[in-house]
């Protein structure tokens, strides 16, 4: 790490006034990932930084051009050969954050923003005995229980409709009444959907760009979502939509009942 260089600390909170002093000198050990929290991983701490709304990290290998009103952030690494890297916040709409959580402070899964994340949707640990137990009780709905990211993380709305289809369960189903044989169902579900929707470089509609500047693009071929009147791909019963706590969501009245 050579240098970071903060334009604006009006993020999300704002950013910490010392961070280029904190961070200085200090080699970056790893790069994580926890649900949308991306995680830099010092010998001294962690530096959270989340996208927001609108944020965007950007690598630049060959000097990055001058700073526009949203580029908030450039954190320069000194790389072997001597040259630099500079990876670049942009955030436009300043819903991110980039927050210090020293090693001093402890834990990092305990931080007030991670504490409550459930299981990565990857982790073998996420299986149906996990769903069953951390629905049990609970009066939501099955799709919202998906939403919250309290049980399993990075089910977005498009995919809590496809998992449900998939696994054929009613989305308005109160997630104390899954059952097991839905559970063994859903977590296999709600993988697959995930794994295509990787596979298909994300289902980001508007201002999505990749590290490499490259934007996203939605290729992930939803059965349910935003398919409104139109056949099921199964039965050829039309599809339904229903609001629910403000998000749409999509199934079919005859593959999903309750
Ligand atoms: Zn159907």
């Amino acid at each position: 790490m050579q240098a970071v260089r903060i334009r604006d600390r009006r993020l999300r909170w704002p950013v910490p006034a010392r961070l280029g002093q904190t961070l200085k000198g200090r080699p970056l050990l790893t790069l994580d990932r926890r649900a949308k929290y991306l995680l830099w991983h010092f010998d001294h701490g962690t530096l959270i930084s989340h996208l927001g709304m609108s944020g965007s990290w950007r690598l630049h290998l060959e000097g990055a051009p001058q700073a526009g009103t949203h580029d908030h952030a450039d954190i320069e690494f000194a790389v072997a050969s001597g040259a630099s890297r500079i990876a670049r916040l942009t955030d436009p709409r300043r819903f991110g954050a980039l927050l210090w959580h020293p090693s001093s402070r402890g834990d990092l899964a305990r931080h007030p923003l991670l504490s409550h994340l459930g299981l990565e949707p990857f982790d073998p640990r996420f299986d149906a005995a996990h769903m069953l137990a951390a629905t049990r009780g609970r009066q939501a709905s099955i799709k919202q229980v998906l939403l919250g990211g309290d049980v399993v993380v990075g089910v977005g709305n498009i995919y809590a409709s496809e998992s449900l289809f998939r696994a054929r369960i009613h989305p308005t189903l109160p997630a104390a009444r899954l059952g097991m044989a839905r559970c063994e169902r859903l977590v296999p579900a709600v993988r697959e959907v995930l794994a295509e929707a990787i596979e298909a470089g994300g289902s980001t509609l508007r201002n999505f760009i990749g590290a490499d500047g490259a934007a996203g693009y939605f290729t992930l071929a939803a059965r349910v979502y935003d398919r409104a009147g139109l056949p099921c791909k199964d039965c050829g019963t039309p599809i339904r939509r229903l609001a629910q706590g403000q998000r749409a969501t999509f199934y079919c009245p005859r593959c999903q009942r309750r």
